[in-house]
């Protein structure tokens, strides 16, 4: 019987893996402790590992986890940037993830970063809260009638796309493989340039790749409009934050929301409000008054949670039956 051992464990991730599993009857034990170099060791015993977004799967990891016994590796996420995959398939192991879970929690989250920096809500909380009324320094701006460019139109950024239609935004987007729909729903493609150029509001929603990491640099800031809001909830690794500081600087950009930050291993998923946080870049962000940042909560919605773990529970029901995962939950 496949014995998995579930790492970076959260008490929201057991409560839904166990109710899932009510179904399954798998064997499953839980850890707090993430993979890393230093941890790979201490998961001995198991056929399969669930591992989540911030979990480290290099060659070193991958070596330790294949001598232990590990053929299985279950993402219970959809990125899969954090894992080897080259060197997983030469050792054996297979690779699988969870593609869709909830693509409207995330567009969703995305519509709310927007809305918070553009009505200000978070300062406005605030203020009512200690029975400041003044309606000075909270004037935002409408969506209706913005562009707002989309880059990245697969699952989560076609739901963006069809929320932001309804607030009657012109969207325009880019992404090398084009999605009819998108035309459908009345959003438009262009050259990534264009996109750039055009944004009132640029989302986005493309994987981190060789092709994609820093995509949001020094050179492609200076094509955006002045004054331009960028919101990432896909991966940190698509924005150079040094440069994106120096740009909050010179208010060519007038906002920022992110859910993901480049460093955000060391941060994220822990409450850390009682220590030193040590990452002096992602401490000057937070100082911009146009500067909104969450952490990685863009898929954690009920309905999310559940689905991926009773798809993940399948992928791992479908490998320990020695059936064939289906193509689209294998990453490779
Ligand atoms: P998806 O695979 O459905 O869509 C990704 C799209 O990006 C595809 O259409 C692809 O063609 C396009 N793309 C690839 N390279 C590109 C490039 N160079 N430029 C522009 N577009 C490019 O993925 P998805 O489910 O929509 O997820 C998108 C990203 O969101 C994931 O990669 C993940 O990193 C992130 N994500 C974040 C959270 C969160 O909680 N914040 C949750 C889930 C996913």
């Amino acid at each position: 019987m496949t014995k998995m051992i579930m790492v970076s464990v959260k008490p929201y991730d057991q409560k839904y893996f166990e109710q899932a599993n009510q179904k399954f009857n798998l064997s499953i034990d839980y850890s707090p402790i993430h993979l890393t170099e230093e941890t790979a060791h201490l998961f001995q015993g198991y056929s399969a590992i669930c591992i989540f977004v911030n979990d480290i799967a290099n060659e070193k990891v991958l070596n330790i986890l294949k001598n232990n016994g590990i053929k299985l590796i279950a993402l219970r996420c959809a990125g899969f940037n954090n894992i080897d995959l080259e060197c997983a398939k030469k050792l054996g192991i297979t690779v699988c993830r969870v593609p869709e879970y909830s693509p409207q929690a995330v567009a969703e989250h995305t519509v709310g970063l927007i809305l918070t920096l553009s009505r200000k809500y978070h300062k406005a909380y605030n203020r009512v809260k200690e029975d400041n009324f003044a309606l000075d320094g909270l004037l935002g701006f409408n969506l209706y009638q913005k562009t707002v460019g989309i880059i990245g139109t697969g699952k989560i950024g076609l739901a963006t796309i069809k929320i932001l239609i309804g607030f009657g935004c012109k969207v325009v987007c880019y992404d090398p493989s084009p999605n009819p729909v998108v035309n459908e729903i009345g959003a438009e493609y262009l050259p990534l340039d264009q996109v750039f150029q055009q944004a009132d509001i640029l989302s986005l929603h493309c994987p981190l790749t060789p092709q994609t990491h820093q995509l949001i640099n020094t050179e492609s800031i200076q094509k955006m409009k002045k004054g331009v809001c960028l919101i990432n909830t896909s991966r940190g690794g698509l924005i150079d934050t040094q440069a994106i500081i120096a740009a909050l600087k010179q208010k060519h950009v007038g906002y920022l929301g992110l859910d993901v930050y480049e460093q955000e291993a060391d941060l994220f998923f822990e409450d850390l409000s009682d220590q030193i946080i040590e990452d002096d870049i992602f401490q000057r962000l937070l100082t911009f008054p146009n500067v909104l940042v969450t952490g990685h909560q863009g898929f954690f919605t009920q309905e999310a949670l559940q689905c991926i773990a009773e798809t993940s529970l399948t992928n791992i029901q479908k490998f320990e039956a020695q059936q064939a995962i289906p193509a689209e939950f294998i990453c490779s």
